[in-house]
């Protein structure tokens, strides 16, 4: 049945897949599921792969150990039946007269394989070729059910051809045909207003060109090219990405260095009074970071600027003195940290270190309620509190400064982008500093973070003591226990860390609270076992943490949320339960709360991992090092750049194509074009790029604020 559409579509890329000549509602629906509703999305739904079928071997040339793709005819099939009957899986055998394969599913629903692979039926197939009881044989393998004469058919056969990612009742053959319609009907609309001066430098191909290459590669393309998504057509797309991207970046960049704000020059006489009265010297990266952030506070537009420095490598005392600078020029200054718990440490740390410089600083949680918030409230409106400190949440809330000068961000991946436009209303136009114990790899710094200048704390104080770290498995308890009993005895103090998973929250904060009991009662009842998490209240947290940090208490049973900034010298092991289930910028992150004293530390992995091979290779990787950039990478190899940031949720642009990682020199080349053009012409106001604008509104969707380009 065939719907015409009910209106004409101005933007014809825009037309809803349903339309399409072959679709129709049923198949639409199919297409849905991938997330594709336009015909614009169909067009980059990019093959996820590619197969030489220029010319098919025989069943008998398949070579066993390699991946090979071959066609046949399917002479019997069913369920077989392996180790006494508890094992099934289905089975295909495959014959071209030149020998027999056997096809095997371990996994699947089995009324939709054997509909589908009845016998008669006749296959490509490809995959690993194995030997098996003198046989061949492929697991699961990408098959393609094929009909009609092969020699006649030039989309399936006698080229390369593009294998796409399936779904049920939507097969390769049925989406190449689709894909061909849709190519036909619509590539030319597609169009890429990068200028043709970057094109050509680049030497860039034709944007609608590439999308017909990339599905249906011309003769000569090399398969393994187009499989490493390195073909010309790719870096086409796959540039057009990263460009927009950065051309984003280079825009908003541009538009804080348009944006006045205050000049701070001060004589930093509270700032030397500070460093005066600290028992240590700051370190040499320390002192360039404070430097880099002097220049940017006198500079007459607002500094936007990123402090990256591994866990521990004492970002804090920057942070505060470069509130004091601000602060000593008559205006306040913020810090927000992303938990409650952390804002609380802040303030026990800096509150201190204040009081003898008559700073006012105030602590401002959800937890401050009734006439004590709006006494703090009306402090930070009539300039009477000079640092508040803070959740984020809390700040942007609903707080009027009296002349917020600047803003600091702690742990700044927890956030995503900044909202500068939500600091901008909070008065003024304040200075920035965001700061991570995050090592963001330097390509995902300049993507996520490519608006921001980068200072780098590349340095630890003096004195640290390794953390040793060493992964357990459950069966090893009884043994972890005693290395913490010993640890105890030698005065010291110990975190027991659980994870907290948002889909089962409850049960881990069962789990947490369970085993503080257990601990208490069963196992050290001669310590004082204290228990932490988010969902206490702020006092209660207070509570805890001050015995803590007295000493009071001896094991501290805590879930995430001591992940970042806690620091308590006297802590020396640290044993994370379940710890399979954390990323390992996170294990760094947690591994990071001891080691901070004289003492040797250590960090005990109890894993309670099945077979997953994945958490054995990450926890190794813990062991190994403890250099957090080395760690980043990792973590960024093993998870993708979007689980590693949550990046859906960081305001920018999705990726279609582009994969920030394996297209790295793409990235860059980007980078560098798009930082030119705006050079040039800040206002994007040459005919050349009139363009421009429009395709950033769109992949920005309203994430940018463009009024500054007008
Ligand atoms: P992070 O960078 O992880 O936020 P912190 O700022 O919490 O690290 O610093 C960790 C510890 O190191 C704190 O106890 C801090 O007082 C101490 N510290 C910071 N700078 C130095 C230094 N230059 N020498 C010695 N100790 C320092
Ligand atoms: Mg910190």
């Amino acid at each position: 049945m065939q719907h015409s559409p009910p209106q004409h579509f101005r933007n014809r890329l825009l037309t809803p897949v349903q339309y399409v000549k072959g679709v129709g509602p049923t198949l639409a629906k199919l297409f849905e599921k991938k997330g594709i509703l336009t015909v614009e999305d169909a067009l980059y739904f990019l093959p996820r792969g590619y197969e030489d079928r220029s010319h098919l071997k025989k069943i008998l040339e398949l070579k066993a150990g390699k991946k090979e793709t071959g066609f046949g005819e399917i002479l019997l099939s069913g369920i077989a039946f392996y180790q006494n009957k508890k094992k099934r899986v289905f089975e295909a055998v495959l014959g071209d007269g030149s020998g027999t394969i056997t096809l095997k599913w371990f996994r699947g629903n089995e009324r939709y394989l054997r509909d589908r692979f009845k016998k008669g039926r006749k296959l490509i197939f490809s995959g690993e070729v194995r030997w098996f009881n003198y046989q061949k044989e492929i697991h699961h393998p990408d098959v393609e059910v094929v009909d009609g004469d092969i020699e006649k058919d030039y989309l399936n056969f006698k080229r390369i051809v593009p294998i796409y990612s399936e779904t049920e009742g939507l097969y390769q053959r049925t989406l190449r045909r689709l894909m061909k319609t849709i190519l036909d009907g619509y590539a030319d609309e597609l169009s890429s207003p990068i200028p043709p001066e970057i094109v050509e430098r680049q030497d860039l191909i034709n944007f609608s060109e590439a999308f017909r290459r990339v599905h249906f590669p011309p003769e000569g393309e090399s398969v393994d090219t187009l499989n490493l998504q390195r073909s010309d057509g790719h870096r086409r797309i796959i540039f057009d990405e990263f460009f927009f991207l950065e051309l984003g970046m280079a825009l908003k960049k541009r538009g804080v260095a348009l944006e006045t704000g205050v000049p701070f020059k001060t004589d930093g006489i509270l700032a030397q009074k500070l460093l005066n009265l600290l028992s240590f010297k700051l370190t040499p990266a320390q002192q360039r970071v404070l430097s880099e952030i002097k220049e940017d506070l006198e500079k007459s537009h607002p500094m936007n600027r990123l402090i990256q420095g591994d866990v521990g490598s004492g970002k804090t005392i920057v942070a505060l003195l470069t509130c004091l600078y601000v602060i000593e020029c008559g205006y306040q200054a913020a810090i927000m940290a992303p938990t409650e718990v952390l804002a609380e440490q802040h303030f026990l740390n800096l509150h201190r270190w204040l009081e003898p410089l008559n700073v006012k600083v105030a602590l401002l949680t959800s937890s401050v309620k009734g006439s004590e918030r709006e006494d703090l409230c009306q402090g930070i409106r009539n300039g009477n509190v000079q640092l508040v400190i803070g959740t984020h949440a809390v700040i942007q809330e609903a707080v009027e400064f009296h002349h917020l000068g600047l803003a600091i961000i702690d742990e700044q991946h927890k956030f995503g982008v900044v909202q500068r436009g939500l600091l901008k209303k909070k008065g003024g136009n304040p200075d920035v500093l965001v700061m991570t114990a995050t090592p963001i790899p330097r390509t995902l710094a300049m993507t996520i973070y490519g608006d921001l200048d980068v200072s780098i704390i590349d340095e630890m104080p003096p004195g640290r003591m390794p953390v040793e770290t060493k992964v357990f498995p459950e069966s090893a308890r009884a043994k972890v226990y005693r290395m913490v009993e010993e640890e105890v005895k030698k005065g010291r103090q110990v975190f027991v860390v659980y994870p907290l998973v948002e889909e089962s929250e409850k049960l881990d904060l069962k789990d947490a609270t369970r085993m503080a009991e257990h601990l208490q009662k069963d196992i050290f009842p001669q310590f004082r076992i204290g228990l932490l998490h988010g969902r206490m209240r702020g006092d209660e947290k207070e509570a805890i943490m001050t015995e803590f940090k007295e000493g009071k208490i001896q094991i501290l049973v805590a879930t995430t949320v001591i992940e970042v900034g806690i620091d308590i010298p006297n802590a020396s092991v640290m044993v994370v339960e379940h710890a399979e289930r954390f990323g390992l910028s996170q294990l760094h992150q947690l591994r990071g709360r001891i080691g901070r004293g004289r003492y040797p530390s250590r960090c005990i992995l109890l894993a309670q991992y099945r077979s997953s091979e994945e958490a054995k290779v990450r926890l190794r990787a813990m062991e190994k090092t403890t250099d957090g950039f080395q760690i980043a990478e990792e973590d960024l190899k093993l998870r993708g750049p979007g689980e590693f940031f949550g990046i859906r949720q960081s305001g920018l642009p999705d990726f279609r194509v582009a994969y920030i990682i394996r297209h790295t020199p793409i990235l860059i080349e980007a980078r560098k074009e798009a930082f030119r053009l705006v050079q040039e012409d800040p206002e994007l106001s040459q005919p050349s790029h009139a363009g421009l604008k429009e395709v950033l509104v769109k992949r920005w969707k309203g994430r940018m604020e463009l009024a500054t380009i007008g």
